[in-house]
């Protein structure tokens, strides 16, 4: 059983791993894909640069710091995390164990520009299979998206009984495992719809797709969406609820960075991360006592 698992090692899952390494636990890492700090060409703004750096190479600094303090660093996706005393955290590596999760993976949810989407989300276009597959039953659904978290979360749709097809809008299919649903690898024009999602276009054909619901689940699952899964509250702009521990509204699940909104930065990324790990670590031990 793991102690504290971070979601996420950019500078808010780095930052958060320091502080429970040294507060005398032993955190575990994943991170997969590239977050926000790698995707900045010019970082100047935060404390010590006297040189700007590129978001590379401060996110490769902060993974260099980690590693030779000892903290463990698995290149993996999360998928799901599921529990409530404890938690297990599915992974494309496994699953795994843990008492807390710090979840830091950044603010990643994407939704493509695809004609109706936005219009319909809601009403049949959804984020989170694990919290409306129950609507699904036995009906037709679309997921959107070309990776692991795809499959994944068609799996979780095709377990109600849902006829699943998978939409890759364009994209080359990326699953480290067979697809077992039928996939539609052309663009997608438009979601169709006035009230509720009945089809999806896309440019292969000249009829849409008849579907009754739309699964977005596109690059890798983010903070959000595992949070979501899980029953945890999120702000009005869909970050994850916090308060000034950083804790989430599900005890042992704590947040840091992008995903819990405010001021995306660097520097605030690093304090959440501080903050989270300290608590996360004082979590751990009363969970120890008690
Ligand atoms: C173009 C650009 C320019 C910017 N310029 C500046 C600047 O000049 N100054 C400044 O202070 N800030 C800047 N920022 C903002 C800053 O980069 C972010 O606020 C900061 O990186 C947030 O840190 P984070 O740790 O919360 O998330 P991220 O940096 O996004 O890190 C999250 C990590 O989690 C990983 N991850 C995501 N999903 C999963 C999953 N399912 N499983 C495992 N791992 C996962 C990601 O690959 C990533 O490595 C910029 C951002 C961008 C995009």
């Amino acid at each position: 059983m793991e102690q504290v698992v971070i979601m996420g090692a950019g500078p808010a899952g780095i930052s958060a791993a320091l502080y429970v390494k040294r507060a005398g636990l032993d955190p575990l890492v994943f991170n997969h894909g590239i977050g926000a700090l790698a995707k900045a060409e010019k970082i100047e703004n935060y404390y010590g640069l006297e040189r700007p750096l590129s978001g590379q190479e401060l996110f490769d600094r902060g993974i260099a710091q980690a590693k030779a303090l000892g903290i463990r660093i698995i290149d993996t996706e999360v998928l799901e995390i599921s529990g409530f005393d404890t938690f297990e955290i599915k992974t494309t590596a496994g699953t795994f164990e843990a008492v807390s999760v710090i979840l830091a993976s950044g603010s990643t949810r994407k939704s493509p520009r695809i004609k109706g989407l936005k219009e319909l989300e809601g009403r049949g276009v959804s984020y989170c299979a694990i919290c409306d597959a129950f609507f699904y039953r036995r009906k037709p659904v679309g997921v959107l998206g070309n990776s692991d978290y795809a499959l994944h979360e068609a799996r979780i749709l095709s377990q109600t009984g849902a006829e699943v097809t998978v939409f890759t809008n364009g994209m080359e299919p990326d699953f480290s495992s067979d697809c077992e649903f039928p996939l539609v690898t052309a663009k997608a024009v438009s979601v169709e719809g006035n009230e509720v999602v009945t089809g999806i276009l896309t440019e292969d054909k000249s009829d849409p797709y008849p579907i009754e619901g739309l699964f977005v689940a596109l690059g890798t699952a983010g903070s959000t969406e595992i949070a979501r899964q899980m029953g945890a509250e999120l702000t009005e702009k869909s970050d994850i609820r916090v308060n000034e521990l950083m804790e989430s509204t599900i005890p042992g699940i704590f947040a840091a960075g992008d995903c819990t909104g405010g001021l995306l930065q660097v520097a605030k990324a690093v304090h959440d991360g501080a903050q989270a790990g300290l608590t996360a670590a004082k979590y751990v031990r009363n969970q120890k006592k008690a």
